[in-house]
């Protein structure tokens, strides 16, 4: 049996990508995919370039890989992600080693280049091909009843702090029917819950069988009618888009979950314009405000990006006044350090280091309470979770997820047969990083038909 083992880093998209490189790669070369390296015979890195310092970081670990293939010369090593993108053939100049490279739109160009890195010395390939990877790719295998799609790739909003339109290229949308078909697929494997991925996944706009543009008002609408989908999420928006089809989808699809990640970055309208951002404060609060009274119990959480060059005092107590307005839920903050190649890195970077983690720890912490407040909140209330697994602690308990994407454990009356099953459970602890719960009541499970027809909606 022939093995690779593909290391992620990032975001959820670097994932979905890795899960679909798995597949692609064992359907071409019969690879199985491995949970450790030393057995591999082929070892790719899914690289990420929004981490501080990320090229140095990737030339670290190829460092180290440098001994570790002279005790395993048959060893192919690749590399792929958003630095591959950014770095192209520096990768191979400072690491000769390095078998293949390949960026976030070339990942169906694997098993060429496996081929040719075989045959020659080594094979690189970061162009920007729109439509070719998912036109290239293998229908997906499920891992479970939770998974992710991508529907849409690349960014064309260029936030002046930001690599993803660089390394990822502009957006572009999957046709509609591909991702309907593919929804269909997967809720035939046993997938009952879907994640709709894309770096800015509300500014999607795919084409139909018809000829016509379709949103993702739209697109939610026809893969709520999918029988055995039973919820549905995004990731990630930008506020920028986020029209009145899309807040009224939330008012009458019942299936989108109550739950949505809308970055801000700042509650500051200058860092937000020298951040490029396109909306000030208002508008993003006034999208929440219809957000709720579209779904009035919806829970926010968002991004925020501390110390950007300029922030004053005054901005960041704008940031926390915002916090304490909006009271989101298990939001993302990171200390502000330039992206090479962005238009921020050419500001002065002129928020000292400690007091960036002065603030940071503040609002962390101020976040963190809003998010504690809001599981506590949710003691002695029945959730509808996903039943996704057998709790790791063991025990005999299950584990699923509420509609806000909190864990919650519960012992598992009906043990692994459960997993898949979409049941009610009564909260009745909160602790730091899960709920407990209780079970209520379970649902039947589903067996979808397949019948699913691409041309009718449901709602
Ligand atoms: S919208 Fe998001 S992905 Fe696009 S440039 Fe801004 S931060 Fe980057």
């Amino acid at each position: 049996m022939r093995t690779v083992y593909i290391k992620t880093y990032g975001c959820q998209m670097n994932e979905y990508d890795s899960s679909r490189l798995a597949d692609l790669l064992h359907e071409s070369h019969g690879l199985v995919r491995v949970p450790e390296p030393d057995a591999a015979d082929v070892l790719l890195i899914n690289s990420c370039s929004i981490r501080e310092k990320a090229s140095e970081k990737l030339f670290s670990d190829l460092g180290r890989l440098q001994e570790w293939k002279t005790l395993r010369p048959h060893v192919l090593i690749g590399v792929g992600g958003c630095v591959a993108s950014q770095e192209g053939e520096d990768i191979r100049r400072r690491a000769p080693y390095v078998d293949l490279v390949f960026g976030p739109q070339t990942l169906h160009k694997v098993p060429d280049l496996l081929n040719a890195a075989r045959r020659t010395a080594a094979a690189v390939d970061v162009r920007f091909v729109e439509m070719e990877k998912f036109d290239n790719l293998p229908m997906p295998r499920a891992e479970g009843p939770r998974a992710f799609l991508s529907i849409m790739e690349g960014c064309s909003k260029y936030c002046s702090f930001c690599v993803v339109p660089y390394t990822r290229g502009n957006e572009f949308s999957r046709p509609f029917d591909d991702v309907l078909a593919e929804a269909a697929l997967l809720a035939g494997q046993g997938v009952r819950e879907i994640t709709l991925l894309g770096q800015n996944v509300n500014a999607y706009q795919g084409r139909r069988h018809d000829g016509r543009m379709a949103d993702l008002a739209e697109l939610l609408e026809y893969l709520s009618c999918i029988e055995g989908i039973g919820r549905l999420r995004f990731t990630t928006s930008h506020p920028l888009v986020f029209g009145d089809r899309l807040i009224g989808a939330f008012a009458h699809l019942d299936k989108l979950v109550g739950h949505l990640h809308l970055p801000v970055q700042s509650g500051s309208n200058a860092v937000l314009e020298r951040m490029k951002r396109g909306h000030s404060v208002e508008e993003y609060k006034a999208k929440i405000a219809r957000l709720r009274l579209a779904r009035r119990d919806i829970s926010v959480s968002t991004d925020f990006i501390v110390g950007f060059p300029g922030e004053t005092e005054d901005d960041f107590e704008a940031t926390m006044a915002l916090i304490d307005e909006m009271r989101f839920d298990l939001s993302y903050s990171f200390a502000y350090s330039p992206r090479p190649g962005t238009p921020a890195a050419a500001l002065a970077d002129d928020v000292p280091r400690a007091v960036k983690e002065e603030r940071l720890a503040r609002l962390q912490a101020v976040n963190l309470a809003h998010a504690r407040h809001i599981s506590e909140g949710m003691v002695g209330t029945t959730q509808r979770i996903l039943i996704d697994r057998e709790a790791p602690r063991g025990r005999g308990d299950l584990s699923g997820r509420t509609e806000n994407n909190r864990v919650v454990n519960f012992p598992g009356e009906g043990g692994s047969a459960l997993v898949g099953r979409f049941a009610t459970v009564r909260i009745v602890e909160a602790r730091p990083n899960s709920l407990r719960g209780e079970l209520v009541d379970r649902e039947d499970p589903v067996r979808p038909s397949l019948d699913y027809t691409l041309t009718e909606r449901c709602s």
